[in-house]
């Protein structure tokens, strides 16, 4: 089933169809992915138990350190010649984590990412520009697919200047905007800095995505570009940026039910928590041929609601991520693992790990990350020069790796040692202003 109508599906088709894709999920998990079978095992369940929806209790989590952990290949379900892309994204264990795809995963992806955005109104007649870091590209190209399909013209993020982009937005009279929350109103000030008068843009609405929107910043953004906005959210690892959206009631985001089993659990039992409660969000995608996910923790912090919605679909909706209870920092979108950090510093520095305190800190609403790394006379014999050099290199490194800035500042141990545990060897501090 592939089509809009599985949006107003009643609750009891809803249930029915769930339990039917979440018996073919786990069936090839436990058939095709020796990691699922043993993972069920050692919980105590078999493919055969799964005999309702609410089995699904039963079954074991899936992490991200669980996808590095079995890489390359260890997660795929179909053989590769079935595989027509592969995506590598870092993740805080040694190996990266990989996500196959089949033609038939791409289809999907890029349809709901096109439903997404024709949930925020895109038509054929607009032009959307994509204004997201480097480091966002797997979401931007999502969007860029998504809107291709409908037939928008689409102008991606080929300059990283705002004032670049600023000119682009006026320019091709763009209709659509789609970025963060936080670089949306970092574009809003630079275009009241310059004077550009908000009327001579062709906007009318904006796509929020990779950070939650708040109803300050909404209104903000409404108001300032004279725009609707619509909120979406979505992970890479599963099945990108349609995940869920917001539709005109704007009363949370409705779910994308037909590729995936919602649940949100309490993070320290893992114990599966009712409608409107709080807790994390855990997905298990139900129509991934490649990379099928059980109960894969999001780490993301939401609650569902379950009624139908005003707009009459009867997918679920979360409320916005309110919080996160992994590790990852939050930067500019971009979700980074600070483990990742401290192994990224100690492979530039011959294997020595050095103690690390990433600073978080707001300038004109985007977000900045200054890392001061400890450096002294018993870890650096080296001349001034090629410190110097040496701190560049990592900066450049950072950039090309991650995707977005980040300023190095070697520091004396002493002046970080009461923020950085000893354990992990890397401190992260969020500076309000
Ligand atoms: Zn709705």
């Amino acid at each position: 089933m592939q089509n809009d109508k599985v949006e107003y599906l009643s609750p009891d088709a809803w249930r029915q169809w769930h339990t039917e894709l979440l018996q073919s999920t786990v069936n090839r998990a436990w058939d095709r992915i020796p990691f699922y079978r043993k993972a069920m095992e050692e919980a105590g369940v078999t493919k055969d138990d799964i005999a309702s929806l609410d089995d699904i209790s039963r079954l074991p989590f899936t992490t991200r350190d669980d996808l590095s952990l079995n890489y390359p290949y260890g997660l795929f379900s179909v053989p590769l010649r079935d595989i027509v892309r592969i995506h590598t994204l870092r993740s805080a264990q040694a190996n990266p984590i990989a996500l196959g795809y089949t033609e038939s995963d791409l289809r999907h992806r890029r349809a709901l990412s096109a439903r997404f955005l024709s949930a925020c109104g895109v038509t054929p007649d607009d032009i959307v520009q994509i204004c997201l870091d480097p480091g966002m590209s797997n979401i931007w190209q999502d969007i860029r697919e998504g809107a291709e399909q409908i037939g928008a013209l689409v102008i991606p993020p080929d300059s990283i200047s705002t004032g670049a982009r600023l000119r682009v937005l006026a320019d091709f009279k763009t209709t659509v905007l789609v970025t963060t929350p936080s670089y949306g109103l970092h574009l809003l000030s630079c275009l009241m800095r310059e004077d550009v008068p908000v009327a001579s843009l062709s906007l009318k609405n904006a796509v929020l995505v990779g950070e939650t929107l708040t109803e300050e910043t909404r209104s903000r953004l409404e108001d300032g570009f004279s725009v609707d906005t619509w909120s979406g959210y979505g992970i890479f690892e599963a099945l990108g940026a349609g995940m869920a959206y917001e539709c005109s009631q704007r009363s949370g985001l409705h779910l994308a039910m037909d590729h995936f089993i919602p649940e949100i659990i309490n993070p320290e039992t893992g114990r599966q928590l009712p409608p409107g409660e709080p807790g994390e969000l855990v997905i298990t995608t139900v129509t991934a041929r490649a990379n099928p996910l059980i109960r894969f923790r999001t780490g993301d912090i939401t609650s569902i609601v379950t009624e139908p919605c005003e707009c009459g679909r009867t997918t679920w909706r979360m409320m916005p991520v309110s919080g996160h209870c992994d590790n990852l920092v939050s930067l500019r979108g971009i979700r980074i693992s600070p483990e990742y950090i401290a192994n990224f510093i100690a492979e530039r520095a011959g294997g020595v790990r050095l103690p690390c305190l990433m600073i978080l800190r707001r300038r004109d609403h985007l977000m900045t990350m200054e890392l001061r790394i400890a450096i002294g006379v018993e870890n650096f014999s080296g001349s001034l020069p090629e410190l110097h050099r040496w701190i560049r290199e990592v900066e450049q490194a950072f950039e090309e790796t991650i995707g977005v800035a980040c300023r190095v500042k070697p520091v004396e141990a002493a002046s970080i040692q009461d923020r950085v545990p000893a354990e992990s060897g890397i401190g992260v501090v969020e500076e309000r202003s």
